[in-house]
């Protein structure tokens, strides 16, 4: 087998019972001479022997679970410098810290972005694509003699670089640190009262991790990585549960722990918080759980336009084949003249404590529908009074309305097959949703065994495929990364106009609610105590009413038209405040 072309087996997704007794080794031509090409292995899947594949895609075209991916990689490519195993994952280059900046990386999940911040965080030594031999720390640093990875390897092997680690996955900490969050700051450093003020933590001091919120724990967790001495602070996906005034909060904090004598490496899928932070970033791309590539260091303009366009100039890589686009208006409303699906007078709720005061209003038809507004606001309440869930304490809403809902939280539990479960909309919406979504490679699994971002896909199709006149999601982005945002955007929108329905979506990635919606709710008010919904608004309006409140203005990007925070402060923000326009200018 040449050199540049890789075969990969999904063992997951490997099921020889079903595919009629290993079909892939009796269709295997090299097989067929004689020889073993494709085997059994010891857990009843199979392997591929590389140098004997010819790559005639056989066995990868006919496998009816698509466990097996054989493929070409671009030419330069040599050596790995991770393999998981016989046939598995492989991940080419690294990300480059740089002294006294922050380096983002942007990629698709299953990429492997965590894997790479694992390896420059320690937690893993590289094996260097060798996966029978053991390699030591003095092969790392010889395989990548001559850039700048091998100073900062020889650094990190001889403990002259510390390392702070935020995870992805902050949900199991209180199962291991069962203190209060002044423990868990204290068993850091004792000088926790800077960062205390920082994160805005007094309120949460004596409560124990496992009684916080997602958002308050997030808050927390990177707080500690903060407060811990280090000389690279990595931080993987920081803004998960944070509503978007916390997460523009959060971008200015950690900017002020960054000076000449440190780094940080972060991985962040909400595209205006990464523009918003970093001085550069790498593009990760290939084909999730086969490979991944980094690419070269970008600055953060170039970067994330390069990784919108698909495109990277310098490597001459196309990794998507269209464009991701952004328009530079905000959409016109014609609110007016619309018809509505329900409309409502003033109504009141009150619920342990909390008021939710919602003004007179009406939903137009065939339209998507975006709220904004801070954590703890009403957001939540407001659309399960709309789905029958909850009955206003002052007022009614009374509609025959049929709505269907997709929670924020998902159950994870059942057992249950996704193609069991999506059986309806397997049948009525294969290509308006099951193709697009890519929920067909997760047929076979049990929505036990799915990741947040499969159970997210696999949600919202089942949402959508209800036979229902409203359709109500609640943070639909969560979990899901960049580009799954973006073709969750296109799908709504398209099925709506499709199907002449309504579509209300509560998300905090402003981003993604400027892709998909037509029109706007904000709320305001303060978390946990009360909330007022305003509007319907128009983009524009809606936008000016959200973000004024934030005091955040917003530029667009010439080429991308996408939208860039302006720094607090700058001519440009000062300009935009006196005119009025927060967002579309
Ligand atoms: Fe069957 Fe596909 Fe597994 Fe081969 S890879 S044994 S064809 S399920
Ligand atoms: Fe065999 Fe062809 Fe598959 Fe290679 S690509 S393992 S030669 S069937």
């Amino acid at each position: 087998m040449q050199s540049n072309r890789i075969a990969v087996v999904e063992k997951e997704k490997c099921n020889p019972v079903f595919c009629g007794d290993y079909l892939c080794i009796k269709l295997c031509p090299i097989n067929r001479q004689g020889e073993e090409c494709i085997h059994k292995t010891e857990d009843g899947k199979v392997a591929i022997e590389e140098v004997l594949c010819t790559g005639c895609k056989i066995c990868s075209n006919r496998c009816p679970f698509g466990a097996i991916h054989i493929i070409n990689l671009p030419s330069e490519l040599e050596n790995p410098v991770h393999q998981f195993g016989k046939n598995g994952f492989r991940l080419y280059q690294l990300p480059v810290p740089k002294q006294g900046s922050i380096v983002g990386i942007i990629g698709v999940n299953g990429i492997g972005k965590s894997t790479a911040i694992k390896i420059l965080g320690k937690v893993i030594v590289p094996n260097l694509g060798n996966i029978d031999v053991q390699h030591n720390e003095q092969d790392v640093i010889s395989f990548f003699k001559g850039t700048e990875l091998q100073t900062y390897f020889t650094k990190l092997y001889s403990d002259q670089i510390s390392i702070s680690y935020k995870p992805q996955h902050i949900e199991s900490i209180p199962k291991v640190f069962d203190g209060t969050v002044l423990e868990f700051l204290l068993k850091i450093s004792e000088h926790y009262e800077k960062i205390v003020s920082i994160f805005e933590l007094d309120a949460l001091l004596e409560r124990k991790l496992s009684q916080l919120s997602g958002g308050e724990l997030q808050r927390v967790v990177i707080a500690g990585a903060m407060l811990k001495e280090a000389n690279l602070r990595v931080i993987d996906e920081p803004t998960s549960y944070l509503d978007i005034k916390q997460r523009l909060k959060l971008a200015s904090s950690l900017k002020q722990f960054i000076n000449e004598n440190n780094s940080m490496i972060l991985v962040e899928h909400d595209l205006i918080v990464l523009d918003y932070l970093s001085d550069f970033v790498h593009i990760m791309y290939g084909k999730p759980r086969s490979f991944g590539v980094v690419s070269q260091i970008k600055s953060t303009k170039e970067g994330i336009n390069a990784f919108l366009r698909g495109f990277l100039k310098e490597e001459n890589v196309r990794f998507r084949k269209e464009s991701i686009e952004f328009t530079k208006h905000a959409p016109e409303s014609k609110q007016d003249n619309e018809e509505s699906l329900i409309e409502w007078d003033d109504f009141e709720v009150n619920l342990k404590g909390f008021d939710l005061k919602v003004n007179a209003g009406k939903l137009p038809k065939g339209k998507v529908i975006g709220v904004l507004g801070e954590n703890g606001i009403g957001k939540t309440t407001f659309i399960r009074i709309l789905a029958g869930e909850i009955k206003p304490t002052k007022g009614e809403v009374s509609s025959q309305l049929k709505v269907s809902y997709k929670p924020q939280y998902l159950v994870h539990t059942s057992d249950e097959l996704v193609s069991q479960y999506l059986s309806d909309a397997i049948a009525k919406y294969n290509l308006q949703l099951i193709r697009p979504l890519a929920i067909d490679e997760l047929l076979n699994k049990k929505i036990s065994e799915l990741s947040g971002g499969e159970l997210q896909r696999v949600y919202i199709a089942k949402c959508l495929s209800q036979d229902a006149d409203l359709y109500l999601l609640d943070e639909p982005s969560a979990y899901l990364d960049v580009e799954q945002r973006l073709t969750v955007s296109k799908v709504l929108r398209s099925f709506m106009e499709e199907k002449g329905r309504t579509a209300i979506v509560v998300d905090h990635d402003l981003l993604f609610i400027d892709y998909l919606s037509e029109m706007l709710f904000v709320f305001t008010g303060e978390p946990s105590k009360k909330g007022l919904l305003k509007g319907l608004f128009s983009m524009e309006d809606g936008m000016n009413v959200f973000l004024k409140d934030l005091g955040i203005t917003f530029r667009r990007d010439h080429e991308t038209k996408r939208p860039r925070a302006n720094k607090i402060g700058s001519q440009q923000d000062k300009m935009q405040k006196a005119e009025g326009k927060y967002y579309y200018i």
